[in-house]
Parts: C-alpha cells; structure tokens; sequence
C-alpha cells in the first residue's frame, strides 16, 4: 500500500508545522485548521483506524491522549480544548493513518456536525 501524507511527514518526504516529536510520535499543525489551535497527533507506528488497534495498543493510545494534553497545554489551552478520532470515511475520516484532532480557541457546539 502507498504511503499516506501522514506518514511521509513522519519520513521527512514533506514538510509540516511540527510543534512536537519523540520516539512514539509526532505533532504537527493541520493543513486546514477548524479552530485557532487545531495541532494533529499521531503514532509513529501506522494504524490505519482507531479500529484497526489492539489491545497491544493500548499504552500507545493512552501515550497519545497525553501527549494532545500537552500540546493543548504548551499552546496555552489546557483548560479548554477538545480531542476528535474520525474513525472510517463514513465518519469523516481522510487520512487512513491514525490521528487525533487536537481543537482549542473558540467554543465548540454539542453534539458536534
Ligand atoms: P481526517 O479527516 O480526520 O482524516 O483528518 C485529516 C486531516 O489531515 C484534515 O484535517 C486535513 O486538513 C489534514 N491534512 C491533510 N494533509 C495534511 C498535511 N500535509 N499537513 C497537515 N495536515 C494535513
């Protein structure tokens, strides 16, 4: 299977805003941001879907809650920020690289669109 953009972000192939990077993932700004702070978080590890994760997965994922705190806290928002997984096309999903939306900065609407 081709790569995604997401991963080669990860290889360095094309360029992003990263803010954050360790050895299980990497942080970087979306292309088309919804919201004054809208910072993507993935696996450096290539999960498609959230769906497609095991239980052997379950520190990565944890690890990746932590790190979309701690980016929201680094841009200021620890208080108010809100995490998003589109999980499948039909849920809005694009990339088929594992992600999390990572939203702050304006009022967000319940339920969401
Ligand atoms: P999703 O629709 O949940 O799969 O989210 C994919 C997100 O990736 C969208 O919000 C896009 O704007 C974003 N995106 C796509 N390509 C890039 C890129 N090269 N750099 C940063 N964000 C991207």
């Amino acid at each position: 299977m081709a790569d995604t953009v997401f991963q080669k972000i990860i290889d360095r192939e094309i360029d992003a805003d990263i803010v954050y990077e360790d050895d299980h993932c990497l942080a970087f700004h979306d292309l088309n941001p919804q919201a004054p702070l809208h910072v993507l978080v993935i696996p450096k590890q290539p999960i498609p879907r959230l769906a497609d994760a095991t239980n052997n997965d379950g520190d990565l994922l944890g690890y990746l809650m932590l790190t979309a705190r701690r980016v929201a806290a680094d841009a200021g928002y620890a208080d108010a920020f809100r995490l998003v997984v589109n999980n499948g096309e039909h849920a809005g999903q694009s990339v088929f690289h594992l992600h999390l939306h990572v939203l702050a900065g304006r009022a967000f609407g319940w339920p969401p669109g």
